[in-house]
């Protein structure tokens, strides 16, 4: 046998196939706690006393009543059926879940910081507002901006306050603009921002290089145009190689540049929006920089601005404040002519502990080390895997390398939904698939910095094996079958996205 792949496979098979264990409502026994509590005098208290009658039960909430010890074994078994960024790699990237530093962590949990009251005043929080002024700088000397809000609590939310800047920004200039430029391979939320924004979308398409089409921008630009949104590496993972002549041509006619910086993880200490001509860009702390996307919790959705920008952002920001003694306080300040709050307090602040702790833990030089293995790392897949799948753009990409299953369809009716199921057999985290949409059965790669040469050479391996299982006899039918190794195999996706009430009885497991 070869070594164990470094994919999740090693680690976690052998206890996904145990589907024989007894759930926990069968260990269940009435009466049976998972916690003892010392004998005391002190009386019981009869329920009926307590609580009024129209306001009880009539019949105990059915849980399993288990044992300490069976409990945790019921939580710990779970939590091994769960593919695990810690256990191996997830392709899925940074957009989703890229393995962070556990110091990051280890910082945000600190009581120092989570037990502060955001409504503490200044004279006892001045640890947090400076964390918060040292974060806003370090941030906008990533982006080449002036100044920056922490208040959007994810990125669609720091998408809406750059429209309502830039809207703030026209009305300032006695400007009424109606429309936002789009090109055709954004990002979902960037249309339906523009239109909770107040403006029209109109899209742009991309050209054969996967770039915006220049030819067609210009034949869209007027007075009319409030700004243009882009992302930049764009979502074909490709760098918008005239972003230059877009940010001159959207300037002349009076429009602003909005950059979607929700992913950073390619450009980080490269190159800086501020310097490709944008007037604002939102981050998504809860991808590049140490918060997990996955997962639901919260996010932060930070968003900086040029200097002719600032005063109009939410408030009140924290700041520095010299004093006469020549010593340094901090405070919080309302800009002159902000759009107001868009979030309570600062937004969600543990998240930006964790953020500066990993600027801190990475450095200048760190980061650009960052950006510099993520897209060092996808290029090795995309030239690795060119001659097994299709790669619709085969130029150098950033972070992310697109790669499509359309001839692999078309030869051996194998899709991309397919080629996610098995790489889930092999021990790996399936990417992103059907997304950009622009492309045909496409399977965004996005291996992140943090994965060696053999991972992704496992990785590389296990897309060649699911290529070449589907040309041979009975392939298509075992591709189809999977995933074989997972509690859940494969699931009727239209039936899961219109029965949305569970059909198993949450007793019997
Ligand atoms: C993830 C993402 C967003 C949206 O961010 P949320 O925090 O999920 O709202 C916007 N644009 C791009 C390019 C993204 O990848």
């Amino acid at each position: 046998m070869s070594p164990p792949a470094p994919g999740g496979r090693a680690q976690s098979a052998p206890l996904m196939g145990r589907a024989a264990e007894p759930t926990i409502f069968e260990l269940s026994a009435p009466g049976r706690r998972s916690w003892q509590l010392r004998t005391t005098d002190v009386p019981e208290w009869p329920a009926e006393e307590l609580v009024a009658a129209e306001h009880r039960r009539r019949a105990p909430v059915p849980l399993a009543e288990v044992s300490e010890r069976d409990l945790v074994a019921h939580v710990t078994r779970l939590s091994h059926r769960q593919y695990s960024v810690d256990l191996g790699a997830y392709p899925l990237g940074s957009c989703t879940m890229k393995y962070n530093p556990k110091s990051c962590d280890t910082v945000a949990a600190l009581r120092g910081l989570a037990g502060v009251h955001p409504a503490a005043p200044a004279s006892t929080s001045q640890g947090w507002l400076a964390l918060l002024v040292e974060l806003e700088e370090a941030l906008c000397a990533i982006t080449g901006m002036a100044a920056a809000t922490f208040q959007p609590a994810a990125g669609a939310a720091g998408e809406l306050t750059g429209l309502l800047l830039m809207r703030a920004y026209h009305d300032a200039h006695g400007q009424r603009r109606r429309r936002v430029i789009i090109p055709d391979s954004a990002h979902g939320t960037n249309p339906a921002s523009v239109s909770l924004g107040g403006y029209e979308v109109t899209t742009v398409p991309s050209d054969d290089r996967g770039c915006v089409d220049m030819a067609a921008l210009r034949g869209v630009l007027d007075g009319d145009v409030a700004g243009i949104m882009l992302t930049n590496p764009n979502t074909l993972g490709l760098f918008e190689e005239d972003i230059e002549a877009i940010a001159t041509a959207v300037h002349e006619v009076g429009g602003l540049l909005y950059y979607d910086g929700a992913n950073l993880n390619a450009i980080l200490g490269v190159v800086r929006p501020g310097d490709m001509g944008f007037d604002i860009v939102h981050l998504n702390l809860h991808k590049t920089f140490a918060t997990p996307h996955g997962g639901g919790g919260p996010g932060a959705g930070p968003v900086a601005v040029s200097e002719r920008l600032a005063d109009f952002l939410p408030g009140p920001r924290p700041v520095r404040v010299p004093e006469d003694d020549g010593t340094t306080r901090y405070g919080r300040e309302m800009p002159p002519r902000s759009i107001g709050r868009v979030h309570s307090w600062h937004g969600n602040a543990l998240v930006l502990a964790r953020a500066l702790a990993y600027i801190r833990v990475h450095g200048g030089d760190g980061l650009r080390r960052v950006a510099e293995r993520a897209v060092l790392n996808a290029n090795w897949l995309r030239v690795r895997l060119s001659s097994t799948y299709d790669v619709p753009f085969d130029r150098p990409c950033m972070h992310e390398v697109v790669l499509a299953a359309a001839t692999l369809k078309r030869r051996y009716g194998l899709r991309a939904l397919d080629v996610a199921k098995c790489l889930l057999d092999e021990g790996f985290h399936a990417p992103t698939v059907y997304f950009p949409l622009v492309v045909e059965e496409a399977l965004m790669v996005e291996p992140t910095e943090t994965e060696s040469p053999q991972t992704l050479d496992a990785l590389a391996e296990a897309f060649e094996r699911i290529a070449a299982a589907a040309a041979a006899d009975g392939g298509l039918d075992a591709a189809h079958a999977a995933p074989r190794t997972t509690p859940v195999g494969r699931l009727d996706e239209a039936r899961a996205a219109r029965t949305l009430v569970p059909t198993f009885d949450a007793r019997g497991g």
